[in-house]
């Protein structure tokens, strides 16, 4: 039987790319949406085959509880609701999908795998590219030794903000500028092909006040990440650059590039040593309806997901380490932590 989600807040992600992908799941299907806006919500349940009672307010959102078709509660908010919407959900007995970035800053990341664990509830970070085809021929790449050993990494996610009023660009919604809401795919996706953890970090922040864009965020990030034996990533992130997302390994006998490397598709991988180049191809996929066959398993099965709420915790240790970095002007070292074990 699949597994029925709620998907709270119907923005662009959620009416562009996931509703359609759920429909096209194996495992998961939509069974309820929760929106601001009645009628939105109303007319997409038509759209999307949902009756009326299936269509709730954030204020009726506590109503889910009676739902038991509802088993995953999908947190699709700006970033600093997260965390009240994920422990209203958990305390509802509902397993999680909450969307990147996890939180506002580790602690309250880590507030939010607290509160599940206490609720018994599985939560899952929504890391789209670590359920990708391409993705993991990339890791199978590095960590299989096609390249040979890894010395260096860099990896470019710019986007551009052009609406002052959007929620992005203001703090307290979005708890950073381009970094927490872009460039943590090149953080994450670095940490995930090379299954290595940073040991320090280094990082130079822009931020033009007088474009009112930036008043509050900042418009660029470069910053390093420093792994065992040496090996460094340089990673660029920002929201006034020409679009641009992607990701180069160098090793000692080969290199990969993916360019697109986060596009929701049409991701291009290019493995070249001095035999010559090849470009894998893969049967066609959405990454979306990847996700959520993923997490309607782990609920079936009582598996923690392979992107757990600890991997959005970590990811917000590193950025915290960032800013850090960027204020101070100062390398900032980071404590040693378990890395994962494979889940295929
Ligand atoms: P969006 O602005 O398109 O939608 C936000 C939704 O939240 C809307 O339905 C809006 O009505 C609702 N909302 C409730 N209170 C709000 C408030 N105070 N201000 C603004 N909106 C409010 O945003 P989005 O692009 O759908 O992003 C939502 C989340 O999804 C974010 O955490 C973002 O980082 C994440 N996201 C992930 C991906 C991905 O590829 N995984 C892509 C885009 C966004």
């Amino acid at each position: 039987q699949r597994v029925g989600f709620a998907i709270v807040g119907l923005g662009k992600l959620s009416v562009q790319e996931l509703i359609p992908a759920a429909r096209t799941s194996e495992h998961a299907y939509v069974a309820a949406l929760v929106s601001s806006e009645e009628d939105k919500g109303e007319a997409f349940a038509r759209a999307f085959d949902l009756s009326e009672s299936d269509v709730y307010t954030y204020d009726e959102f506590d109503g889910l509880a009676d739902r038991p078709d509802v088993e995953v509660v999908y947190i699709v908010l700006p970033n600093s609701m997260h965390r009240e919407y994920v422990t209203r959900a958990a305390k509802m007995g509902k397993h999680v999908l909450c969307e990147k970035p996890l939180g506002m800053n580790a602690r309250d990341a880590q507030e939010m795998v607290d509160v599940c664990k206490e609720a018994g509830v599985l939560l899952m970070t929504a890391y789209r590219c670590q359920y990708t085809p391409a993705h993991w021929a990339a890791r199978d790449a590095v960590q299989g030794g096609t390249l040979g050993k890894v010395k260096l990494l860099d990896s470019m996610h710019v986007q551009v903000e052009d609406d002052p009023t959007v929620w992005r660009l203001k703090k307290e919604l979005a708890g950073g500028g381009p970094l927490p809401d872009v460039g943590i795919y090149s953080l994450n996706t670095v940490r995930f092909v090379t299954g290595q953890e940073p040991e320090w970090v280094f990082a130079t922040m822009h931020q033009p006040k007088k474009d009112k864009r930036f008043k509050e965020v900042e418009e660029s990030m470069s910053f390093m990440l420093g792994f065992a034996d040496g090996v460094v990533a340089n990673i660029h992130t920002s929201y006034g650059a020409f679009k641009t997302d992607t990701l180069r390994v160098m090793g000692e006998d080969g290199s990969l590039l993916m360019d697109p490397a986060f596009k929701y598709e049409g991701l291009q991988l290019t493995l070249s040593s001095e035999a010559g180049k090849t470009m894998p191809t893969f049967p066609s996929y959405d990454q979306f309806s990847l996700e959520f066959d993923h997490f309607a398993q782990c609920v079936r099965s009582g598996k923690q997901p392979w992107t757990p709420g600890e991997e959005g915790v970590q990811d917000h240790v590193i950025m915290d380490a960032l800013y850090e970095s960027a204020r101070s002007g100062k390398v900032v070292k980071l404590k040693a932590v378990k890395k994962r074990d494979a889940f295929r």
